[in-house]
């Protein structure tokens, strides 16, 4: 099997466009139509994980955090990042990262995350805005439902939890084919009745190229007429953070002790107890506590983040119960995610998750 045809897997899960503007999630080094001996999963990509890589004969390494984050003038080895992509293209290991995209996907960071902690009824706490379309085509009635499949399939139709989403409505469509044209039904130069069905549907904006691809692809007319919309509606199942439900509230302390346990954290912050139970929990992977206000307006009892500065901790007591455990604790279980996309697809592929801790913080 060839690294591209693990990549994309990847990618059909957490798509490259869903990524933070500031992002650089993709491919870091190396060539993908190399056949893959083997996959590394971790968090972060350090010189101990190329060669822990190395050892194993693997010469694939996926990352959630980017090892490449600027532009380089030249690479000599001055810093661990240099040295990484030295080691890396010597030994020609192919490094890939998916960062935010997998912060934003529908199963990502966040709701491993939830799921460690064991949270229900998952909502996306800051929904993409901006971020999907509608599609309104019109199709001879006897090729609607080919025309309607293929836009499916290609990505169209996705609403929460179903799929196939359209609205469909019979009418009448008119035309007349000037000369040079090959109309699939009437004749040039006469106007042209056809029954027809307005299909409707849904569609992310970054599928935009493709689904029109699909559709003058399937559609019968040598001219398709079709129409896009951008919606201001919110894409709620991308986005940042998650707010669930715990099956039993717990108090504050039994909940703070389990995470420190579940997350294995040295020092867990927090501030003051509110005094209520703790039944919704809001939660973002990482350097999320840009994502307070909105935790605080979804009504959940704690919010937990990897990293929260000294003046955040300000002015919410009482408000929301905040615990900071620590960037790479809170997102240390995300390789279990390439780990299962891949597993799925492969299940023959050699697949490890990195044994190397290269969390560089320690507690005293
Ligand atoms: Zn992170």
């Amino acid at each position: 099997m060839k690294i591209k045809e693990i990549v994309s897997a990847l990618e059909r899960f957490a798509p490259l466009p869903l990524q933070d503007g500031f992002d650089n999630a993709g491919l870091q080094i190396g060539l993908t139509d190399a056949e893959a001996t083997g996959a590394l999963l971790c968090l972060d990509v350090t010189e101990a994980v190329l060669d822990e890589a190395i050892a194993l004969g693997y010469n694939l390494v996926i990352s959630h955090h980017p090892l490449i984050f600027k532009g380089y003038k030249s690479i000599t080895g001055k810093d661990y990042v240099e040295r990484c992509i030295l080691k890396a293209i010597k030994n020609d290991i192919v490094i890939y990262s998916a960062h935010t995209n997998l912060d934003n996907a529908q199963g990502g960071v966040n709701y491993k995350i939830a799921e460690k902690i064991g949270l229900k009824d998952l909502k996306v706490l800051e929904p993409k805005e901006n971020s999907l379309m509608k599609l309104v085509t019109f199709v001879p009635a006897a090729q609607a439902d080919m025309v309607r499949n293929a836009l499916f399939a290609a990505g169209c139709g996705n609403i929460g939890n179903y799929d196939s989403c359209s609205y469909n409505l019979e009418g009448e469509g008119t035309f007349r084919a000037k000369e040079g044209t090959h109309p699939f039904c009437g004749t040039i130069g006469e106007l042209h009745r056809e029954g027809e069905v307005r299909i409707e549907t849904i569609l992310p904006v970054f599928k935009k190229s493709e689904v029109i691809r699909t559709l003058l692809s399937v559609h019968p007319y040598e001219e398709p007429a079709f129409d896009l919309y951008l919606l201001q509606n919110d894409w709620t199942q991308a986005g940042s953070g998650i707010v669930g439900e715990l099956e039993e509230p717990e108090t504050e302390l039994e909940f703070l002790k389990r995470i420190k346990k579940t997350f294995e954290v040295g020092c867990l912050r927090h501030n003051k107890l509110t005094g209520r139970e703790i039944r919704k929990v809001a939660l973002c992977g990482g350097a999320g506590a840009f994502l307070l206000s909105q935790a605080i307006r979804s009504g959940a009892d704690v919010f937990i983040t990897g990293e929260i500065k000294y003046h955040d901790y300000f002015g919410h007591e009482g408000d929301i119960l905040m615990a900071e455990i620590g960037h790479y604790e809170s997102e240390q279980y995300t390789k279990e995610i390439f780990y299962s996309i891949i597993r799925d697809l492969f299940p023959n592929f050699a697949l490890q998750l990195s044994k190397i801790n290269t969390n560089p913080i320690k507690y005293l």
